[in-house]
């Protein structure tokens, strides 16, 4: 299955994309309550899957009727196909694997294959989890050894490691935070590389303000995370246009229909974002 699904197309391959820890920072964040979840409108699709769905993913409650209806067997398919493992005995429950399994298929939808071929399993931590790094130095060849807390990674084309407490806290705010959208990006991003010189140079821009921004000291819309490199930047920048996408599409317009026209999806269309109960 080739079908090219992101437009850009990065130089150089990359393994292992890492994810910071980013909870403190986004902890002034606001949480909505009770009260505005049940503004949000009531389940198009009947079913147990579906209320499962309505109760604890909110971009579930975004999305038009016709993409709810293309997600269902989408889903149905990768939750056949893909294995969940809990870390340490750690007890992957459905709900877990259906809201991870249904962020990660929404980003999809714009496109009609099934695009996780390349994607063999998704192994899933309670809380934060370390790992090992080892950093060179490019001038001096220095290897520097430690460790890193993390609460996402994507390890290449093959496997996703995602932090659970992370996947439920990001459904209950509205910061843009979103860690299944973010390594499901660098999932499509490594397994899906194409794109044309004009998307890659209009995102190289994109990037490049951001980083002249953060430089300035500037407060930014896009987590300054995103400054790291063009390869975060795309993934962040992929979390804001599902969880803050009129933010996006009013702050960064081009920014906006770049990522529209990659991910054929216009999330600033959908029903405006509604934060209901935390999934548990
Ligand atoms: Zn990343």
């Amino acid at each position: 299955m080739a079908r090219i699904l992101l437009v850009v197309a990065l130089i150089g391959i990359v393994v292992v994309y890492l994810w910071r820890r980013r909870r403190a920072a986004a902890a002034s964040a606001s949480t909505v309550s009770q009260t505005e979840a049940a503004d949000a409108p009531p389940p198009l699709l009947p079913g147990p899957r579906a209320s499962l769905l309505e109760q604890h993913v909110r971009l579930w409650r975004r999305l038009p009727a016709p993409l709810q209806e293309r997600l269902l067997p989408r889903l149905d398919e990768f939750l056949e196909r893909i294995l969940f493992t809990g870390a340490h005995d750690f007890q992957v429950t459905e709900t877990m694997r259906t809201v991870i399994a249904a962020q990660a298929c929404i980003v999809t939808l714009g496109h009609d294959d099934y695009p996780f071929d390349d994607l063999h399993g998704i192994t899933v931590h309670p809380d934060e989890f370390v790992v090992e790094e080892a950093d060179e130095d490019e001038d001096t060849g220095v290897v520097t050894e430690g460790y890193r807390t993390l609460s996402g990674q994507a390890h290449g084309s093959d496997r996703l490691v995602l932090s659970w407490r992370d996947v439920e806290e990001a459904q209950s705010r509205e910061d843009g935070y979103n860690v299944v959208v973010h390594e499901v990006t660098h999932f499509l991003e490594h397994s899906h590389p194409g794109g044309d010189p004009a998307a890659h140079a209009a995102l190289t821009a994109a990037y490049e303000s951001l980083c002249a921004a953060v430089d300035r000291g500037e407060e930014t819309l896009l987590d300054p995370y995103g400054a790291e490199d063009l390869t975060e930047f795309l993934a962040v920048a992929a979390e804001f246009f599902f969880e803050r996408s009129a933010d996006l599409a009013a702050r960064h317009p081009t920014l906006y229909v770049l990522l529209r026209d990659s991910f054929r999806l216009d999330p600033a269309s959908w029903a405006p974002t509604a934060v209901g109960k935390a999934s548990s």
